[in-house]
This record gives structure tokens, sequence and C-alpha cells, in this order.
């Protein structure tokens, strides 16, 4: 029998730090109390065009906090939107970080234990962390065309509700699945958030949301989850 489930509450809380930190200190403060002294941060900039100033920025902040706790600051190049990819850009970006003074320890110029580190060239990794989703039903094959889902879009703005994916495919029987597949029916993989319960989010600092659900390749906010797991355990 179907239980009722209450909607999924999402919370985010931000860490506040254990001891008694200056009134200024705040956010650095904060991320320090929490950092582990091994740290490998990363920078993963989009090479779809000039480095922009706030991705300088972040850059900065990642490269003064991993070296001010004796970690690793890697670069690895985001080439997930190949549509927006400008020629030339992974080189500028090279270039001008290099001139700002910002010093890499790993990265696509530079090599290291834990390559490749382009994005477009860890496919494989991120295959095998896909297939693993789907085998422990954390995920599911979503074959909706990309003129359903704009349909879907576009009749969900103009009733001023925000745009969002209706689930279609997620309760798919194995034995549609299987036909579909072998149809050659072209997929995403989409992860199956639970319906119901509490998910906390604890964050240190306000981060960007991108999205960019249907290049063909793997989704830009999974791709960095996993590719951070990733780069961190060499894959
Ligand atoms: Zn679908």
């Amino acid at each position: 029998m179907a239980t009722k489930q209450s909607p999924v509450k999402i919370h985010v809380r931000a860490i506040k730090p254990e001891i008694a930190s200056p009134p200024n200190a705040g956010l650095a403060m904060t991320i320090f109390n929490y950092m582990p002294t091994n740290i490998r941060a990363r920078f993963a900039p989009s090479p779809t065009g000039w480095l922009h100033i706030g991705s300088l920025r972040t850059a900065l902040f990642g490269y003064l906090i991993a070296k001010t706790l004796h970690g690793k600051f890697i670069l690895r190049v985001e080439d997930t939107d190949q549509k927006r990819e400008v020629a030339g850009a992974v080189e500028s970006l090279i270039k001008i970080l290099d001139w700002t003074g910002i010093r890499f320890d790993e990265g696509p110029h530079l090599g290291g234990d834990y390559g490749p580190y382009v994005q477009s060239q860890r496919l494989a990794i991120y295959e095998k962390y896909a297939e693993q989703l789907l085998a422990e039903n954390k995920a599911y094959r979503c074959f909706c065309s990309v003129e359903r889902l704009e349909k879907m879009r576009q009749g969900q703005q103009a009733k001023k509700l925000p745009p969002r994916y209706d689930r279609a495919c997620r309760e798919l029987a194995e034995t549609e699945v299987n036909k579909k597949l072998a149809q050659g029916e072209k997929f995403v993989i989409r992860q199956k958030m639970p319906l119901a319960g509490q998910v906390i989010v604890r964050r240190i600092a306000r981060r960007h949301k991108i999205s960019g659900p249907r290049f063909g390749r793997p989704d830009f906010n999974k791709v960095r989850w996993y590719a951070d797991l990733s780069v961190r355990r060499g894959g």
C-alpha cells in the first residue's frame, strides 16, 4: 500500500565557528576551523572565453587557503560545455593565472599523480560512478526528448512555476528501460533524490548554482562532485 510521503525539506545551514574568533575574521576563521591540514584545493574554470574577474577572485581564495594550510592547489579545466568552448581559451587561462602569480601544484600544463586534469578526458571515470549510482538505485535513466523537456519547461514558465523535471522516467519498469536501450534510445542519467525526509546541506561559503543538464555529457554539478572525489582518490 502506498504511504503518503511528506515533501522533502532542504535546509542549508551556515557552519558556525566552534572557537571564539575576532569580530572581523568571520568567513576566514570559519573556513580554517573546518579545514583539514592536508587539503587539496582545486580551481576549475570553464574554457568558454576570457577568465572572469570573479573566477580570478575564487582562484585567489583557493590558493591562499591551500597555501596557508600547506595544501596543494590544483587546476582542472572544466570543459563540459563543449558548445560554448572557445578555441585557445585553455592556453589563455593558464597564461593569465601565471601572470597573476597564482601558482598551481598540479594541472593540465604541469601534470601530477591524479590526472588527467581536463574534465573531458575523465569521462571513463564518471561512467564508472554513473553505473554505480544506477546499480545502487540512486540514479535512473531518463529517455525524454529535448522537445518534450522544452515543452514542459515552457508550460511551467507560463504558469509562473519554477522549471523542473516531472520525473516521468523515474519509475520506468526495468523491461521498458531495457527495451529502450535495445532500440538505441538516447538517455541522460538523473539523480534519484529522496522524495521524503530532510536533506541538510552544510556550507561554509555560498556557491553559484550552475545548470546544464543536456549536453550529452555528464551534468556539470554531478561531474564537479564526482570530479572532486575522483581527483582526491586519483580515479
Ligand atoms: Zn525522462
